[in-house]
């Protein structure tokens, strides 16, 4: 850009540093720019103190966020029906903000055994170095949940649907639980994604979420996300900006696009999975599937009453004939990709004895349910035809020689 012909002529140097000014415009993008700037100018020192003190809608350093966060957030926010959001570099940093604005030393916590595993070494590890007890329970056992309570307990955590077994926990019973006993119900929502369960209107009061997984969609985002009432989400954005958890402009920018398309992805996605799932259970190499929309899952109930609008995309079986059969099954997959994460448009497949679950031995594994034939599948939105032929005709090669 040039300038002003009239103004005093600058130097070379200087034109180059303040060229890219905004050229006015009578029109607004159709779709949202995204906000590649760490710092953002003042006026007047009006408009310092209006925006510092919230006076006035306003920016003022990257770290604290952008418009592409708040849009974000207000997105993420009314499809949890929360009342606030927090938009964070990842899953961990977004658990790991609510964690340090809600809990102090001599906090105890309870929280589900069967976790996301970096969020079960966060809670086991660092919180429990920082002077907060830490119980690990059955979370499926409302029973177990309510004897480990202490006058100390201030927060449950747990997550809607877990990994890599498919269990199912009481969202209601542990929300009743949390009002009777004043405690804070944490709910990890990632594998359900609102769109399948509204975790907040079931007795949750925070809702959580690796936006890396199915709310950006696309497998190009690390993101995550908090949601719940304002004041709280207030505390848990002064620790996201003191820690430096915050999520680049790009990526919430990506994420936001992810979003659009979410109700639709998870209708297919959950569509596809009950049809593996169903298809997997009729196979002999298959010892056993773990899917919450098989009447063979021991909370279908359960998981018909509080994901009435799917299953979600997440399916586990056993391989009866164990790791060999897992090596010929990884050896004949043509379109199914292993990738150690999941909610991606396309299907991926994990193993969880040598990813999750590496840091146990084999008998602790087999302790939580995990087998040295256990597969874990992250179906995606493709036709559902070429997905059987690829997975069946993967195991078709288990039994050849
Ligand atoms: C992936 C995941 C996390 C961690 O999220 P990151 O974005 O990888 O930090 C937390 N909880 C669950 C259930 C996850 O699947």
């Amino acid at each position: 850009m040039g300038h002003d012909p009239s103004e005093k002529a600058l130097h070379l140097s200087t034109i180059a540093v303040h060229s890219g000014k905004m050229p006015p415009s009578a029109t607004d993008p159709l779709t949202p720019p995204v906000y590649l700037t760490n710092v953002f100018t003042f006026a007047d020192m009006e408009a310092v103190d209006d925006v510092w003190e919230g006076r006035r809608g306003g920016y003022i350093y990257g770290r604290f966020g952008t418009p592409n966060h708040t849009m974000l957030e207000e997105t993420v926010a009314a499809l949890e029906g929360g009342e606030a959001a927090l938009a964070c570099a990842s899953g961990m940093g977004a658990i790991t903000a609510v964690l340090w604005a809600t809990l102090q030393a001599g906090d105890h916590v309870v929280a589900a055994r069967e976790l996301y595993g970096t969020t079960y070494a966060l809670l086991g590890a660092d919180i429990r170095r920082l002077g907060v007890d830490v119980t690990f329970v059955d979370a499926a056992d409302l029973d177990q949940v309510r004897r480990a309570l202490s006058p100390k307990t201030r927060l449950l955590f747990v997550e809607t649907i877990s990994n890599p077994l498919m269990g199912v926990v009481d969202l209601e019973g542990l929300g009743a639980l949390a009002r009777e006993r004043g405690l804070l119900l944490v709910v990890d929502n990632t594998f359900a994604t609102p769109a399948l369960c509204r975790a907040l209107g079931l007795g949750a009061q925070v809702v959580l979420h690796s936006a890396t997984k199915y709310l950006s969609g696309h497998g190009d985002v690390t993101a995550g996300i908090a949601v719940g009432r304002a004041a709280l989400i207030a505390r848990a954005r002064a620790a996201m900006m003191r820690l430096g958890l915050n999520l680049s402009p790009f990526e919430a920018w990506l994420t936001g696009r992810g979003l659009r398309t979410l109700t639709i992805r998870m209708e297919r996605h959950s569509q596809n999975a009950l049809a593996l799932a169903r298809y997997l259970e009729s196979r002999r190499e298959v010892a056993r599937v773990y899917y919450p929309g098989l009447e063979s899952h021991p909370q279908y109930r359960l998981a018909k009453r509080q994901l009435p609008a799917g299953f979600g995309g997440m399916v586990g079986f056993d391989l009866a004939g164990g790791f060999p059969a897992v090596q010929r099954f990884m050896g004949a997959l043509r379109l199914v990709k292993f990738a150690p994460s999941f909610g991606d448009v396309g299907t991926t497949w994990s193993y969880p004895a040598r990813t999750s679950h590496r840091g146990l031995t084999p008998e602790e594994r087999a302790g939580v349910g995990i087998g040295d034939g256990l597969v874990r599948l992250s179906v995606g939105i493709e036709a559902i035809e070429d997905l059987l032929d690829d997975i069946g005709g993967a195991l078709d090669a288990i039994g050849r020689d």
